[in-house]
C-alpha cells in the first residue's frame, strides 16, 4: 500500500477546504484527497494498487446531522453518513419504503453494512475484475484510452444496458436502484456551498470517457438523500450467485401507487445489468392507467431489456433480469399494505 496521509475533519467547512486542493480536471473519483467514510471500498481499492490517493480526510466527525433518519412531513430524509444497518433495519423506513430497506439488507454482509456509510455506498466503484486488477493494463476506466480487457475477455458479470465501445462495467450497488426508481434528490456540499441534484443525475454512463462516473466537482461531499412522499408498495428483488454476501447477476427495484385496482404511477429500476443505476421509464409507462396482471407484467418487463446488448458471457443476464422484474412487480403488486 502506499503511503497517505490522514486527517479527521472536525466540521464541514475543514472537511471542504481540506478536500478542495487543486486537482485540476482530475474526476473526483481519481482525485488525490478522497473522503473517508466507512471505508469498505476506498481502502480495499488503495490495498489493490487501484486507487493512490496521498490524503485521506475521514468524514466521519461530521455524523450527528448528516447521519439523521428523518420521516418529518410525509417525506424521507437520509444523512449520506448513515449506515446501512441502521437504515435497514430502521421501522418506519422498512414500513413507508419496503424497496429501500430490502435493497440496503440484500446488499454485502451484516460487518460491511454496520460500517459502510449510504454515501459511500452509492459512489462504490464497479466490481469489474480487470478494473481491480492492475497487472490488466487494458481498462478504460482506470487508465484511459488503454483499452477493455473485459470486450473479449470474461465478461459473465457485465452490463447489457447503458455500455459504450470503451466500457461495459455493471454498476455493482444496490441500494441506488431504490433511490432512482423513487426519485430522490441529493443534497451535495462543497466549498461554495449547498446545491441539490435528481440522483438520477449523479452517475454518468461510460461513452467516451468510462473515468468519469459521477457529476460531483473535485471536493463536493454527498451530505443527504431525500425523497417525496411514502412508498409502502415497493420491494427489492435481488439474483445473485448466492443468497448473502454477493452482488446482484439481476436486480429490480419497483414502486407502485395502486388506486382502486387501477395502477396510478409505477417505478421500475433494474441492478445488475447497467453501467449506471437504470431508470426503465419507457417500460415502467406501459403500467400506469392499467389493472395490474401477470401478463402486463411480463410486457413490462421485455419493454425493460429492449435496448439490451449482450456480449459473449452475459447473454443470461436478459432473461434473468426479465424474470426479476416480472417476479418483482408481482409482489408489489400483491403486496398487503
Ligand atoms: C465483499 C463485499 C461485498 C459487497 N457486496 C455489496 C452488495 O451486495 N451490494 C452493495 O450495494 N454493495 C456491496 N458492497 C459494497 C459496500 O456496500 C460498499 O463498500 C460500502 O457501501 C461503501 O461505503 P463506505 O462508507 O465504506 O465508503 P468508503 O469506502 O469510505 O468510500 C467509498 C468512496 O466514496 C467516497 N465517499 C464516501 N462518502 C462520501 C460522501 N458523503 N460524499 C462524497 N464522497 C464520499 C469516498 O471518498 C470513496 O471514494 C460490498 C463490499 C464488499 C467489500
Ligand atoms: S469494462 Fe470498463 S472497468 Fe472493466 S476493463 Fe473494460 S474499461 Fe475497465
Amino acid at each position: 500500500m502506499r503511503p497517505f496521509t490522514y486527517q479527521r475533519a472536525t466540521d464541514p467547512d475543514a472537511a471542504m477546504a481540506a478536500l478542495a486542493i487543486s486537482d485540476g480536471n482530475t474526476a473526483p473519483t481519481e482525485a488525490t484527497v478522497q473522503a473517508l467514510a466507512g471505508g469498505t471500498t476506498l481502502i480495499d481499492l488503495m490495498k489493490l494498487d487501484v486507487m493512490r490517493p496521498q490524503a485521506l480526510v475521514d468524514i466521519n466527525p461530521l455524523a450527528g446531522a448528516w447521519a439523521e433518519i428523518n420521516l418529518e412531513g410525509g417525506n424521507l430524509r437520509l444523512g449520506a453518513l448513515a449506515r446501512m444497518s441502521d437504515v435497514a433495519a430502521h421501522p418506519e423506513v422498512q414500513r413507508n419504503y419496503p424497496v429501500i430497506a430490502q435493497s440496503l439488507q440484500l446488499a454485502a454482509s451484516p460487518q460491511l453494512r454496520n460500517m459502510a456509510t449510504l454515501g459511500g455506498n452509492v459512489l462504490q466503484r464497479t466490481r469489474c475484475s480487470y478494473f481491480r486488477d492492475v497487472s490488466y493494463t487494458a481498462c478504460n476506466k482506470r487508465n484511459p484510452g488503454s483499452g477493455c480487457a473485459a470486450m473479449d475477455g470474461v465478461n459473465r458479470m457485465h452490463a447489457v444496458l447503458g455500455t459504450s465501445d470503451q466500457c461495459i462495467a455493471t454498476y455493482p450497488g444496490d441500494f441506488a436502484q431504490a433511490l432512482i426508481a423513487l426519485d430522490a434528490i441529493i443534497e451535495i456540499s462543497g466549498k461554495s456551498g449547498t446545491r441539490s441534484m435528481p440522483f438520477a443525475q449523479l452517475h454518468k454512463r461510460p461513452g467516451s470517457t468510462p473515468h468519469v462516473e459521477t457529476a460531483l466537482a473535485p471536493g463536493e461531499l454527498i451530505s443527504a438523500f431525500t425523497i417525496n412522499g411514502r412508498w409502502p408498495r415497493s420491494v427489492y428483488l435481488k439474483a445473485r450467485d448466492r443468497q448473502s454476501y454477493e452482488f446482484a447477476l439481476s436486480s429490480a427495484a419497483v414502486a407502485l401507487d395502486v388506486q382502486d385496482g387501477i395502477v396510478q404511477d409505477a417505478r421500475v429500476a433494474l441492478g445488475g445489468v447497467a453501467t449506471v443505476p437504470w431508470r426503465a421509464r419507457e417500460a415502467e409507462a406501459l403500467l400506469k392507467g392499467l389493472k395490474f396482471d401477470d401478463g402486463l407484467a411480463g410486457r413490462v418487463a421485455e419493454a425493460a431489456f429492449a435496448g439490451a446488448q449482450p456480449r459473449e458471457h452475459n447473454a443470461f443476464k436478459i432473461d434473468l433480469g426479465k424474470r426479476v422484474v416480472a417476479r418483482a412487480l408481482h409482489r408489489a403488486a400483491t403486496m398487503e399494505i
